[in-house]
């Protein structure tokens, strides 16, 4: 059947996941069956939406997902898999397996549809109206544990209306667009206490908990839906070895009695940002800012809610949530010296310097700090004469966590990892350079050298994609219908559907990569008979037949096509396109 949209809990995806996540040590998948063998044992299949909670434990240095699939009627089952599925969370999947204790053990994952946008995940645009966010939070407790450890005005005070609440770190680090409301009363909503009938004792089953306390509060008439995001707090228990956690990305977070630090953390990866950690390196037996054996601490970068530290969020972390605008971030391709304002306030001028490492999907990401709000640095603080340096790894899909450089590594503290005046960071490998010339308390003077040619401009297609004119293409493997194939598209991430052909230029460079092989393409006259139009909406034929292309439009059909075989098209040898029906089966063309 659809055999690439089948996780094979392959030794590609077990490599991926064992460097975020092995939920009990990797050996065990060493033995994962592979595709036919899934196929054989098969077992019980459950469709649902898949839903990913990072377990958040700063004290033990490290974090790990649980997965769920969310069945109908709003009940999470905990799901047993022996790797990270390749799908993106809050997509709808089909899972085989059995049902064991507590959780399903899932032998495969099938996707059956793409993820979900219900206000929830990444935002890569820049924000550039006000955007609230609808925050309901809901405080229960348990049969065995009645105690209120704060009351509804309290909570409310600690994720809306308070100096320090979640609410006004987002407002600040978010220069004014990003801010928690309530539904019913602007300034939060908060429900509760409400018990539910469950005990905090050995399981920390805190998803079945929350679906607990929210049937309670519905009971009581509260309308999730009216909501973007859900604080589930309950009293400080032991069973829970977290302060917190949340979906990432998704709606829901678990708030172990903890404060608006926390709850602005777990809504940082509800909103779709993981973790800020810090990079120690090894060489020769000295620490070094880079080289040798390097090692990350998952919660280590002092200067992100992400990491720990109650203070404003990278400048990595600021774009992926769509806080800067294009202007606050430069995209280093050539030496040059670059003037930085200070990260903290609302600014015109350049915030960021993005440098992509050529060949590879790591990043460098420059940012300067001055004292303001939440960064209530002193001004003797390293991190005011300096300049921050994080690298990260931009993976095709997803996300991963930011690592700090330690630009001061002879001490073990990254509370002096800035890069100082008159100091440089050399990346040998990467060729390129970074030095801090000169800084005022409004900017930071980065000289940026390159030992050798400057890399080529980045790539902004993964690995396996084919590259025209700044979009990304890749084929699938699999012949299927339409809908399935468009599905499989989305699902590659943001921007992606089934190909557009805008010129002669690109379908020759399609019939280049397709061969002989017949693929869909994503135009269809399912909306009006004889008039296709691009996944964009834009008609580029009408009439059928006899039809022609609009102004400025480009088709290329078979003569004596379009002969409405069917609402969907696909591109032939050679280039040219023929209808076809959409329940029949063929490869698709990717683009974004
Ligand atoms: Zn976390």
């Amino acid at each position: 059947m659809h055999q690439a949209r089948f996780v094979r809990w392959s030794p590609l995806v077990l490599a991926a996941a064992c460097s975020v996540a092995c939920l009990s040590g990797c050996s065990s998948v060493a033995d994962a069956p592979d595709a036919q063998a899934d196929k054989d044992a098969e077992g019980e299949s459950l469709q649902g939406t898949l839903r990913r909670v990072v377990i958040s434990d700063p004290e033990r240095g490290s974090s790990r997902f649980d997965y769920f699939l969310e069945l109908e009627g709003g009940r999470w089952l905990q799901l047993a898999l022996p790797a990270q599925p390749n799908f993106e969370p809050n997509s709808r999947v089909i899972v085989r397996g059995e049902q064991s204790e507590g959780a399903f053990d899932a032998a495969s994952m099938e996707l059956a549809g793409p993820a979900a946008e219900e206000g929830v995940g990444t935002q890569q645009a820049p924000l550039l109206a006000p955007s609230p966010k609808r925050v309901a939070v809901v405080l229960f407790n348990f049969a065995n544990d009645t105690t209120q450890p704060i009351d509804a005005a309290r909570a409310k005070e600690l994720v809306f209306t308070g100096a320090s609440s979640s609410n006004a770190y987002y407002k600040e680090v978010s220069y004014g667009v990003r801010s928690l409301v309530g539904a019913a009363d602007a300034a939060g909503d908060v429900f509760g206490w409400y018990t539910i009938d469950a005990s905090s004792g050995a399981d920390c089953a805190y998803s079945d908990w929350g679906t607990a306390a929210r049937a309670k509060a519905q009971a009581a008439g509260v309308n999730f839906g009216n909501y973007d995001y859900v604080v589930h707090y309950f009293p400080k228990t032991s069973s829970c070895q977290f302060s917190g956690v949340g979906q990432l990305p998704g709606k829901y977070n678990w708030i172990n009695a903890s404060g608006s630090q926390t709850i602005a953390h777990e809504l940082g990866h509800n909103f779709g940002v993981h973790h800020a950690s810090s990079y120690r390196c090894i060489e020769g037996g000295a620490a070094v800012p880079l080289g040798g054996t390097c090692t990350a601490n998952e919660y280590g970068d002092p200067f992100d809610v992400m990491g720990s530290g109650y203070r404003h969020l990278s400048g990595y972390h600021k774009e992926k949530l769509g806080f800067l605008e294009a202007a606050n971030v430069q995209t280093v391709s050539a030496a040059g010296n670059f003037e930085l304002a200070p990260l903290e306030q609302k600014a015109a001028g350049v915030q960021v310097l993005r440098f992509p490492i050529a060949g590879t999907s790591d990043v460098y990401y420059v940012e300067y700090r001055q004292p303001f709000g939440f960064d209530s640095f002193r001004a003797t603080d390293p991190v005011v004469s300096g300049v921050l340096i994080r690298r990260i790894t931009v993976p095709a899909r997803g996300v991963l966590q930011t690592k700090l450089i330690d630009n001061a590594p002879t001490s073990t503290s990254f509370t002096d990892a800035a890069l100082a005046v008159g100091k440089t960071f050399t990346d040998a490998a990467a060729k390129v350079s970074f030095t801090l010339t000169a800084r005022t308390a409004t900017s930071a003077a980065v000289q940026v050298s390159f030992d050798g040619p400057p890399p080529p401009p980045p790539s902004a297609c993964a690995a396996g994609e084919s590259e025209l004119n700044g979009h990304c293409y890749f084929l699938t493997t699999t012949a299927q219908s339409f809908t399935a194939a468009k599905a499989a598209c989305v699902a590659r991430g943001s921007g992606w559907s089934v190909a557009s052909v805008e010129s002669a230029a690109e379908n020759g460079f399609l019939s280049s990569i397709t061969g002989t092989t017949e693929y869909w393409l994503g135009g269809t006259d399912s909306a009006v008979e004889g008039t296709f139009v691009w996944p964009s909406g834009a008609a580029f034929w009408s009439g059928g037949l006899s039809g022609s292309a609009p102004a400025g439009a480009y088709a290329s059909w078979v003569s004596g096509e379009p002969n409405n075989t069917g609402d969907c098209m696909r591109i032939t040898a050679g280039g040219p396109w023929r209808d076809a029906s959409c329940t029949s089966s063929y490869r698709a063309v990717c683009e974004k």
